[in-house]
C-alpha cells in the first residue's frame, strides 16, 4: 500500500534500507518493498519470491493472532539447513576431501516443536541429525529423526536412563553418540552396554586451548568448564582398552562456544582438535568422526568485522578454512579423513524467527505547555530561564546550557522549601527543557560536541513503548546485551522523523532496549516515525530464532507470545501453516501455582460479599464475574478491543 499523500520524494526506500542496514544484516532474506514495506525473499524453484511482512501481519489479525508474535519463516529455516550442507559439500568436493559432512542441530538452541519437526523433515535429505543435550532432548530426537543415517550427538551429564535411551537407539540402527563430559560417566555406559549387550559409539570431548574473541571468550581455553582434561582423556583411552573396548572411541568433540566471531580462532580451533584426533589415532582409537561444535556465526549488526555480534568470515570460508585445516594436519600422517561434524545451531535457526510488536505510546521529551510570555507576577528565576531561552543559540549554548540547569535546579531547591508553587516548578522544567531541545540541534553542526553535552541527544530522546516483554521475548538482549537488528515494518519510504529508545511493558527498569547498531557502531537511540493517529507503528526484531525462544522468562507474568508459521509459496501466495495462541493469564497463573478455577471461586465469594452489604447489585456482580473470568482467559499482552 503506497500512501501517496505523505510519500516524501526526498526519501526513497533506497535510503531507509542503508539507515537501517537491512541489505546487510537481512542475507537476502530481508529487504524493503518499492511501497516501503519490510519483505522477506526466498528463493523457490530457483526463482525469489518476496512476501510483504506486512501483509502476513494483515493475514495474522485476520486469524485473531495480535502483537506480539513470533513470526517463523519455515522456507527460510530450510534454506538455511541447504546452504549449510551445500556450502559444506561444495568446500569438500573443491577440497578433494575424503569424507561426508553430516549436521547436526543443537536442540538446546531452539527446542519448539515445529522447528525441530521441520529441521528432522527437511533435514533427512542432508542426513541431518540433532544434537542433544540432557534426557528430554534425545526424546525430542528420537521421536523426530525418521531418517537412520543422521546422526545423534548426545552431550551433558548422562544418568542411567539417559544412557540405556541412548543404547536403544544404537539397537534401532540410529549413530547415537554419547559424549564423554567425565570419567565417571565412562563406567556407566560401560556397564550398561554390558547388560543391554549394545555397543556404545563414544565420543570424548577436549578442552581447546584456544582463546576465542567475542561474548564467550571466558568459557573458551583451559578455563572451560566443559570437556576432558588431556590426561582425563587418556584415562578414558586405557579404560576402554581395558574393557576391550577401545573399538567404540569413535568421534572427537570440539566446541570452541558460540558466535565465534573471528575466523582465526576457528581455524586455530580446528587445528588443535586434528592434533588430538591424530593422537586418539596413535593410541589405538578406531576414531572417523571429528564433531567441531558450535560456533558458525551470526552477523546480528552486518558489519562484517570480528566484532562480538558480527563475524569476518562468510559460511563458505567457514567450511574451507576447515577442510584445510584438516587435510593439512591429518595428509602428512596419512591418516583417513573423517566424517565432519558441525553442531551449528544459531546459523540454522536464527534468521528464520522474528519478533513483530506494535508500538503502545510514545513519551516524548518536547515541553508540553511551554508559555510564549510569563505571568507578570512571577518569581525571579524563572524570569531568569525564561531570558535563556530567548538567547539560546550557536554561539553561547555551553554558557545556556549551564545557566539553564543552574536556574531549574535552583527553582526545584524554592519549591522544596515552600517558596515556589507547583505550576511554577512545571514551568520552570518545561522551559530547560525547550532550552536542551535547542542546543541538542546545534550540536550535529559543531566539529567537537562537548563531553558533558554528548548524551544530549539521547536523553531528550523518545520512549517508544512496545507491546512485547524483553525478558519473555529477548532474554538475551537483557543477559547477554545482544544486539539484534530492528526495524519499522512498513511505512518505509517515509523519512523517520523521530530517535527514540525503546520500552517494553514490564515495569522493569532494565525492560527497554537503548544499543542499536548503525552504519557506524551503536547508538543509544533508533531512528523512527511519528505514531500517526488511529494508525498502528509495527517493529519487527529480526534473527531472533536462537536461544530466544526457551531462555525467555514470565517476568511481572507476561507469557509466550503468540506464534504463527509461514509457508511461502511460488506464487507468492502463503500459508499459515502452524499457529499457536499465547499463554492466557489462566496459563501463566498455573506455572506460579495458582488454580484459575480456585481463583474464579474467591472472586465469585468476593463479589457475593459486595452484594451482601449493598455495594453491588446482583446484575452488577454478573458483569463484574464475567470481566474477571475474560481477563483471565485472555492474552497477557495489551489487547485491542
Ligand atoms: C550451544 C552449543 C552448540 C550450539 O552453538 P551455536 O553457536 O549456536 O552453533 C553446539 N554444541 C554445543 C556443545 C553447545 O553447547
Amino acid at each position: 500500500m503506497v500512501d501517496h499523500t505523505d510519500t516524501d520524494t526526498r526519501w526513497s526506500v533506497a535510503d531507509s534500507a542503508e539507515l537501517y542496514g537491512v541489505n546487510t544484516w537481512g542475507a537476502g532474506y530481508f529487504s524493503i518493498s518499492d511501497s516501503g514495506d519490510a519483505q522477506v525473499t526466498v528463493s523457490i524453484d530457483e526463482r525469489d519470491v518476496s512476501v510483504s511482512l506486512m501483509d502476513i501481519v494483515a493475514g495474522m489479525r485476520a486469524r485473531n493472532l495480535e502483537m506480539p508474535a513470533v513470526l517463523r519463516i519455515k522456507n527460510v529455516l530450510d534454506h538455511r539447513i541447504k546452504v549449510l550442507n551445500e556450502a559444506f559439500a561444495s568446500a569438500i568436493s573443491t577440497g578433494g576431501y575424503g569424507n561426508v559432512y553430516r549436521g547436526v542441530f543443537p536442540i538446546k538452541v531452539n527446542q519448539q516443536c515445529h522447528v525441530i519437526e521441520e529441521i528432522a523433515d527437511y533435514g533427512a535429505r542432508y542426513h541431518h541429525g540433532f544434537e542433544a543435550g540432557s534426557k528430554a532432548e534425545l526424546i525430542i530426537a528420537l521421536s523426530q529423526l525418521r531418517d537412520t543415517d543422521s546422526l545423534i550427538v548426545c552431550n551433558g551429564y548422562k544418568d542411567a536412563e539417559f544412557i540405556d535411551l541412548g543404547l536403544y537407539a544404537r539397537r534401532m540402527g540410529y549413530p547415537c553418540f554419547f559424549v564423554l563430559e567425565s570419567l565417571s560417566e565412562l563406567k556407566v555406559i560401560i556397564e550398561r552396554s554390558r547388560i543391554l549387550e549394545v555397543e556404545p559409539l563414544i565420543g570424548v570431548r577436549m578442552k581447546s586451548s584456544v582463546k576465542v574473541d567475542g561474548h564467550w571468550s571466558q568459557d573458551s581455553g583451559d578455563r572451560s568448564i566443559f570437556g576432558l582434561s588431556t590426561a582425563a582423556l587418556i584415562g578414558v583411552v586405557d579404560e576402554l582398552r581395558a574393557a576391550d573396548m577401545l573399538h567404540c572411541l569413535q568421534m572427537l568433540h570440539c566446541h570452541l562456544g558460540s558466535q565465534v566471531p573471528n575466523i582465526r580462532n576457528v581455524r586455530n580451533g580446528v587445528l588443535e582438535a586434528c592434533r588430538f584426533y591424530a593422537g586418539l589415532v596413535a593410541e589405538g582409537a578406531t576414531m572417523g568422526y571429528l564433531d567441531l561444535g558450535g560456533g558458525l556465526a551470526v552477523d546480528y549488526e552486518g558489519a562484517r568485522t570480528n566484532s562480538t555480534h558480527s563475524m569476518n568470515y562468510q559460511l563458505e570460508e567457514y567450511c574451507v578454512n576447515i577442510i584445510e585445516s584438516i587435510r593439512e594436519t591429518l595428509d602428512p600422517q596419512g591418516i583417513d579423513h573423517p566424517v565432519i561434524i558441525s553442531e551449528s545451531g544459531r546459523a540454522t535457526v536464527a534468521y528464520s524467527s522474528m519478533l513483530l510488536f506494535n508500538v503502545l505510546d510514545v513519551r516524548s521529551s518536547e515541553p508540553l505547555a511551554l508559555p510564549a510570555v510569563l505571568p507578570g507576577d512571577c518569581n525571579e528565576t524563572l524570569k531568569h530561564i525564561f531570558d535563556v531561552l530567548n538567547v539560546v543559540g550557536t554561539g553561547n549554548f555551553q554558557e545556556c546550557y549551564n545557566d539553564a540547569l543552574f536556574y531549574r535546579d535552583e527553582l526545584r531547591d524554592m519549591f522544596n522549601h515552600g517558596r515556589a508553587t507547583l505550576r511554577e516548578r512545571a514551568m520552570a522544567e518545561d522551559i530547560c527543557l525547550a532550552i536542551l531541545q535547542r542546543i541538542a540541534t546545534i550540536l550535529p553542526s559543531l566539529a567537537r560536541v562537548p563531553p558533558e553535552l554528548e548524551n544530549l541527544p539521547e536523553m531528550l530522546s523518545d520512549i517508544y513503548y512496545g507491546n512485547f516483554s524483553l525478558f519473555q521475548s529477548l532474554p538475551d538482549m537483557w543477559a547477554i546485551d545482544q544486539l539484534f537488528p530492528i526495524m519499522p515494518l512498513h511505512r518505509l519510504h517515509q523519512q523517520p522523523d523521530r530517535q527514540a529508545m525503546i520500552a517494553d511493558l514490564t515495569c522493569d527498569c532494565d525492560g527497554k532496549i537503548d544499543n542499536f547498531s548503525t552504519a557506524t557502531g551503536t547508538a543509544a537511540t533508533m531512528p523512527l516515525h511519528s505514531l500517526r493517529e488511529g494508525e498502528d507503528y509495527i517493529l519487527g526484531v529480526f534473527l531472533v530464532g536462537a536461544y530466544q525462544e526457551t531462555l525467555g522468562d514470565l517476568h511481572n507474568l507476561f507469557g509466550d507470545t503468540n506464534v504463527v508459521n509461514v509457508a511461502i509459496n511460488a506464487d507468492g501466495s502463503f500459508d499459515f501453516a502452524r499457529e499457536f495462541h499465547g499463554d492466557s493469564i489462566a496459563d501463566v497463573l498455573t506455572y506460579v501455582e495458582y488454580e484459575p478455577k480456585h481463583l474464579q471461586e474467591q472472586f465469585r465469594k468476593v463479589a457475593e460479599s459486595a452484594v451482601r452489604s449493598g455495594c453491588i447489585s446482583v446484575a452488577e456482580r454478573q458483569q463484574i464475574l464475567r470481566a474477571f473470568h475474560d481477563s483471565l482467559n485472555g492474552y497477557t499482552y495489551f489487547e485491542h478491543h
